[in-house]
């Protein structure tokens, strides 16, 4: 595909600063309406099936597909015991990534931990500087938000209401369904609703059990809803239908692009316009602003291979950089005008950041299939979603909102149950016997927005590109933790119902960021006093800057958030076209 040189002399009508799930949804959205738009990514553009090799054989790879050994993924243990930015005591390893980073097939996806410092409180920050992001390697699981979400506080009193509704953002949940295919099945349930579903997975024989097991509580577990093409999109020639071939699941990314990633999903169609020039290896460090007006005026971008500094126009700009390093880029962005950061009047930007706490969960086997032939259970892009339970008709004494679990059994290319004590034959034996049998699930729970969680720019410490980097004050609550030892208790229960020899259960909660679903430091909100953005993602104070990413969201809920991002860049594009038309920013 021809690729259209950046003009430095133009005046574009649209720059997208990040091009993951929310700058390729907002490139997609405003080429189709006929704008001329800029997208700068500051990582490269990987020839990414090479990258993730998802048919690659473990025997074929030099490390069985773990990392090189001069590179290194940081363990729970020291992301507990080492403060960021994780300097001393890695002296050996050439590159330092994150914890998910310790597969051969994501080292050039994630971000080197040494290029890309921050400091403050502990928190496993999981970045992919490359085109795409992080849905190069997302894990799929794409679920709605409800009025139990964005009326949250009406219901329980704690934090914000979300400017929107339900109804507003629906029509948009159908429009992402439509153009990047979904799986699942239809539950009709009021707090997680239905997608407009492509052919479903199948559930396993366990899985099937523990559906069973917990209907009488009145519980519901559902084929994993996966932001998977499982019939084929006819209007994309960049991504084929699910094969079921379940390398997803092995390591993250699927090399057909069944699975929904930026590039092939939103960024090569929108480069088939012709309205879209995208540049990559452009660090954005300054979103620049017209003195007169007050409004953004373009970007000032750095080359990560080359160092030089330049400056692009558009008349409008569009934040994606993900949740964290938009607030950073806002925080940047200081001048005159703007003291305290671009869109920061009510000085919230980098604060009310939220996530999901995970950790806990139960191991378990079904007795019925110890011994039993392997079966194929891994030739699909995910297991199953047990739906939220808590605070929906009745009031938990302990803690307020909820969580839910993604889990999955079955015989697998990389048997279940390896941990088993013993060796040699006998070893084997067990394993083999096992490795069909076992079941497992882990619990995503909402973590709730507060004020005093949040980022800030630290005075010292700056990237590889002198950037200032981001300082962390985060941390779980007593809210989180009394969620934490609720859903090691009903995961137990929950297998225990179903009939299910528990293996292992527990209640550790994983180091705060483990879940990647990073939200809420540019919450919207009807109040600028309170709020950075608006409905629509515009800035309160700066018209035409639009903050189209998880930075927008009020509270985490505990569905994982890409569709959502997604549903609420198309519609806040929709509105940006609209009111650009109109000469109204
Ligand atoms: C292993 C893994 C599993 C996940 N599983 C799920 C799941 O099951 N379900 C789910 O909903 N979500 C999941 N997620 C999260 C999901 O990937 C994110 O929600 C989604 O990618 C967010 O989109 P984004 O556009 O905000 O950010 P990203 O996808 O991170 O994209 C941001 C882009 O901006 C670029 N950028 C950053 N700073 C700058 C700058 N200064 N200048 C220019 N460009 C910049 C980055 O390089 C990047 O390409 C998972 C993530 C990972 C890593
Ligand atoms: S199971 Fe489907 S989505 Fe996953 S890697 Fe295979 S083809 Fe891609």
């Amino acid at each position: 595909m021809a690729e259209p040189e950046v003009n430095l002399t133009k005046t574009y009508d649209a720059v997208i600063i990040g091009s993951g799930a929310a700058g390729g949804m907002a490139a997609h959205v405003l080429t189709s309406r006929g704008l001329q738009v800029l997208l700068l990514e500051a990582g490269k553009k990987l020839p990414i099936e090479q990258e993730l090799r998802s048919m690659e054989w473990p025997y074929d790879n030099a490390h069985r597909g773990f990392l090189p050994p001069d590179s290194h993924s940081l363990s729970f243990n020291e992301y507990t015991i080492r403060n960021p930015p994780y300097g001393p005591g890695f002296e050996k390893s050439k590159h330092l990534h994150s914890y998910i980073g310790s597969s051969d097939y994501l080292k050039n996806i994630v971000v080197d931990e040494r290029e890309n410092p921050f400091t403050g409180t502990n928190y496993a920050w999981v970045r992919a500087r490359c085109l795409g992001g992080k849905t190069n390697i997302w894990g799929r699981l794409a679920l709605r938000l409800s009025d139990y979400d964005f009326k949250a506080k009406t219901r329980d009193g704690y934090g914000e209401d979300w400017p929107i509704s339900y109804g507003d953002i629906a029509p948009y949940y159908d429009k992402v369904d439509l153009y990047l295919g979904i799986t699942g099945v239809k539950e009709n349930l009021p707090y997680l609703p239905d997608s407009i579903f492509q052919r479903p997975t199948k559930l396993n024989c366990a899985e099937v059990t523990l559906k069973q097991g917990i209907q009488k509580m009145g519980r519901v577990l559902t084929q994993y809803r996966a932001g998977v093409t499982s019939d084929g999109l006819k209007h994309n020639k960049y991504r084929s239908r699910c094969y079921g071939r379940g390398a997803c699941e092995r390591k993250g990314g699927c090399d057909i692009h069944a699975a929904f990633d930026s590039p092939t999903g939103l960024i090569y169609p929108a480069m088939d316009t012709g309205n879209l020039t995208l540049r990559t290896n452009s660090v954005a460090r300054e979103i620049t602003v017209d003195p007169q007006t007050g409004k953004a005026s373009g970007v000032h971008f750095v080359d990560s291979q080359t160092m030089k500094d330049y400056k692009v126009h558009a008349r409008v700009v569009i934040v994606a950089a993900s949740t964290l390093e938009s607030a950073r880029l806002l925080l940047l962005s200081k001048s005159r005008l703007y003291p305290n950061g671009l869109a920061n009047s009510s000085g919230h930007v980098g604060h009310n950041f939220c996530e999901h706490v995970m950790g806990p969960g139960v191991a378990g086997r079904a007795k019925n299939l110890v011994g039993k032939p392997p079966t194929l259970d891994d030739g699909r892009p995910g297991g199953f979603y047990l739906t939220r339970f808590r605070n929906l008709a009745e009031k938990h004494p302990k803690f307020i909102r909820g969580y839910g679990f993604e889990g999955g059994s079955g015989s697998a290319m990389f048997p279940r149950g390896t941990d088993t004590h013993g060796f040699g034959a006998s070893f084997k034996e067990e394993v083999r016997k096992n490795q069909g049998a076992f079941i497992g699930m882990g619990a995503f729970g909402e973590v709730l927005s507060r004020y005093e969680n949040y980022v800030e720019l630290d005075p010292v410490v700056k990237d590889k590109w002198g950037i200032p980097s981001l300082r962390f004050h985060y941390k779980f609550g007593d809210n989180e933790h009394r969620m934490a030892e609720d859903m090691k208790e009903t995961a137990q229960e929950m297998f225990e119902a179903a009939g299910f020899e528990i293996v292992h259960a527990s209640s550790r909660v994983l180091t705060e960021g483990w879940s990647i679903h990073e939200l809420g430091t540019a919450r919207m909100g009807n109040d600028p006093k309170t709020s950075v953005l608006n409905q629509f993602e515009q800035s309160h104070d700066v018209k035409n800057l639009f903050v189209v990413d998880g930075s927008a969201f009020v509270n985490a809920s505990c569905q994982n958030p890409t569709w959502t991002i997604m549903a609420l860049c198309w519609r806040s594009c929709d509105y940006l076209a609209e009111e650009l038309q109109k000469g109204n920013l």
